[in-house]
């Protein structure tokens, strides 16, 4: 069975009297240990497909199954518990915080789990070793370049060890050459560690790494497509 099941899911917002349909008539399995990249221009439907599979958010309709539960209408409470034990997100903006150091930055979710302070800590300076920040543990996030936080980010979207990794344009903001180190980053992710990656962006690059690209525009799911890659 997918980890990740949308079945006719669609998202409707309200804006006064107004109802858009960002999402319309979803259906997407997404398998364990998969690389998926969701490709779709602005205004296409993207983040809020990203919300849905990251459980920010509830479909206006239709059902939506991780790991066999259903998690369409469960409530904030609930599905807080669920991206916490479960989903890793490296969003565009980094969203780290600006007050904190690097290591503080990267344990931070460890200590929503109450993971033990000392094993937290080490578990930091880790990732942040394999991410090749070993020596800026101690940096705020002004204090790095642009792919440098980038790969904070990506080291405390692994802090949980989360068998999903969601990335919002993960290269989008970054130049090239740093766009394509997280990019081959989250790969050996995928290869070593058997993570499922789910990449949602309008850029094509990361598209040689999927296993399967959901095309989406208008909100609809256009076309997918499947690569057999030479690995496993
Ligand atoms: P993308 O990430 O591909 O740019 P989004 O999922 O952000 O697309 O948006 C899809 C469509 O839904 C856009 O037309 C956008 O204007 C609309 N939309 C997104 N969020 C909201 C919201 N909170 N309220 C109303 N409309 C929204
Ligand atoms: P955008 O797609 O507009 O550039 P981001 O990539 O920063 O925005 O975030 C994508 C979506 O995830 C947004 O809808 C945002 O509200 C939500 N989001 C971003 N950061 C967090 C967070 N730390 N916790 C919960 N939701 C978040």
């Amino acid at each position: 069975t997918p980890l990740i099941k949308l079945s006719d899911v669609w998202k409707t917002y309200q804006m006064g009297e107004i109802e858009f349909d960002a999402l319309k008539n979803v259906d997407l399995d997404i398998y364990s240990g998969e690389f998926v990249v969701i490709l779709g221009p602005s205004g296409s439907g993207k983040s809020t497909m990203m919300n849905l599979i990251g459980c920010l958010d509830v479909p206006s309709k239709g059902i939506i199954r991780l790991d066999d539960q259903d998690i369409s209408k469960l409530k904030e409470s609930d599905l807080a518990q669920i991206r916490g034990q479960s989903i890793g997100f490296i969003f565009q903006q980094f969203n780290l915080i600006p007050t904190l150091n690097s290591l503080e930055n990267v344990i931070l979710p460890l200590e929503f789990q109450e993971v033990d302070p000392d094993i937290a800590k080490k578990r930091g300076q880790e990732l942040l070793e394999i991410v090749g920040l070993g020596d800026k543990l101690t940096n705020l996030p002004s204090q790095l370049s642009g792919g440098q936080r980038q790969r904070v980010a990506i080291a405390r979207s692994l802090a949980i060890d989360p068998p999903i990794i969601l990335a919002d344009e993960p290269t989008g903001n970054l130049d090239s050459k740093t766009g394509t180190y997280i990019l081959e980053f989250l790969n050996e992710m995928h290869q070593k560690e058997k993570k499922t990656i789910i990449i949602v962006t309008h850029d094509t690059e990361p598209v040689q790494y999927a296993d399967k690209i959901v095309y989406i525009r208008d909100g609809q799911v256009e076309k997918i497509e499947y690569r057999n890659k030479m690995e496993n």
